[in-house]
């Protein structure tokens, strides 16, 4: 069996350069082992899709070389993909942060895909395995072996195994010889053990605005986070997983904007009468945890500087480290993949094995919470759709 161009997965990105190759008259064949298309797309931006941001710069995306994105994302921007929704009759709004959602179901985005490359004249095989490439290309399917001059592989992450995902794309990349960065999860609560989590337990179902940070790493995010059973998680804390590697510690500002230390000096003055914990203005198990970590306690009249100090630090440097993270079970996507360096970033297409692209997550480039994967996804597929 012959087309121009086998697509190997149909998730955001193989959609996409399915459309898009399919669109220059090329005949597409798209291909994934799931028995629905699009099954992230689906259950993303808790069934609504943030489909894009705003915001988008290549500075809010993880990657060794992180200059890479830049072409495909500007070639093919949020304005774009924006358009495309727009077309397609599917109404939308924006969150926070430049977050754009569906008012309705993200099915809209999966059904205008499919709709897309139907019309466009491209195939779509669902529940077909898929087996060794090879050179030439041959692909071995659970219907047969294919042959195409080009093959776009669009096989996602390590994220979510229970949907379907795989390390196929790496493998694929590995057998041709380009380098692969170790997959690793990101977008991920963080989990803690021991005593740590034990300080903790009490404020297990908390959400608090917070500014956190990672040793070692200049960034911060200022979202809210969730204290929760095992650790921490919450939007700031899925942003800054992606930065944390095991060992560092997390460095968290618990009430940003304002300075503990102040606050409680004034207080003194007036109502020092109050037991450390109800002076602080902040939910009650959270002060009662910031007065154990600041080693404090007994009436705010006692306390001098350097006790105020302490409790400032507790409050808006607090410093723990966490065990680990929950891992592929619930990462939304993965860090790493084909080092970019083998790729060409106008094409995607691997620099020493011409017709074979690799785009969306299986890629080295990470995007941050918020729309910005989709947008990678889109701008790459596109990409690769161009000229595939
Ligand atoms: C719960 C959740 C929510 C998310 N929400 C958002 C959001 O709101 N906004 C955002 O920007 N990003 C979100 N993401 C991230 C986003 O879904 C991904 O970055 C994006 O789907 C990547 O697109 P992709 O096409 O590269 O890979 P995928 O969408 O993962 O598609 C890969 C396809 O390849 C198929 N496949 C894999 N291995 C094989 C194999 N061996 N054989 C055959 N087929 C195979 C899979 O079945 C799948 O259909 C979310 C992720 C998760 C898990």
């Amino acid at each position: 069996m012959e087309r121009d161009v086998i697509v190997l997965g149909a998730g955001a990105a193989g959609l996409m350069a399915g459309i898009e190759a399919a669109r220059r008259g090329r005949r597409v064949l798209v291909i994934d082992h799931a028995a629905a298309p699009g099954e992230k797309i689906r259950i993303s931006g808790g069934g609504r899709c943030n489909f894009t941001n705003r915001h988008i710069a290549p500075e809010r995306f993880l990657s060794q070389n992180p200059r890479f994105a830049l072409s495909a994302l500007k070639r093919y921007t949020q304005a774009d993909f924006i358009a495309r929704v727009d077309r397609a009759g599917i109404a939308w709004h924006e969150k926070t942060l430049g977050q754009l959602f569906c008012d309705g179901s993200a099915r809209q985005i999966v059904d205008m895909l499919v709709r897309d490359l139907a019309q466009a004249g491209g195939e779509l095989w669902l529940g077909t395995t898929l087996g060794a490439v090879r050179p030439g290309f041959e692909v071995e399917t659970g219907r047969g072996t294919l042959r195409a001059p080009s093959v776009i592989v669009a096989t996602g992450g390590k994220s979510i195994p229970k949907m379907g995902a795989t390390g196929y794309g790496y493998q694929v990349a590995e057998g041709f010889g380009l380098p692969v960065i170790p997959p690793r999860p990101g977008l991920v609560p963080l989990t803690f053990t021991d005593g740590r989590l034990a300080s903790m337990a009490a404020l297990a179902g908390l959400s608090v605005p917070a500014r956190v940070g990672v040793e070692g790493a200049r960034i911060t995010f200022d979202e809210g986070l969730l204290f929760t059973h095992r650790g921490l998680s919450g939007p700031s804390i899925l942003q800054i997983s992606s930065y944390w590697h095991e060992g560092r510690a997390l460095v968290i500002d618990l009430a940003p904007g304002r300075d503990i230390g102040a606050e409680l000096a004034l207080a003194r003055d007036d109502r020092g009468g109050r037991e450390v914990a109800n002076a602080l203005d902040l939910p009650e198990r959270l002060a009662r945890l910031v007065v154990a970590e600041a080693g404090v306690s007994g009436r705010l009249a006692a306390q001098g500087k350097p006790a105020l100090a302490r409790l400032g630090d507790a409050v808006h440097r607090w410093q723990v480290v966490p065990a680990g993270s929950e891992g592929w079970r619930t990462a939304e996507v993965t860090l790493g993949g084909v080092d970019t360096t083998a790729l060409d970033s106008r094409t995607m297409m691997a620099r020493a094995v011409p017709g074979l692209f690799f785009v969306g997550e299986v890629v080295d480039v990470t995007g941050w919470l918020g729309g910005y994967n989709f947008q990678w996804a889109w701008s790459s597929g596109w990409a690769a759709g161009q000229v595939a």
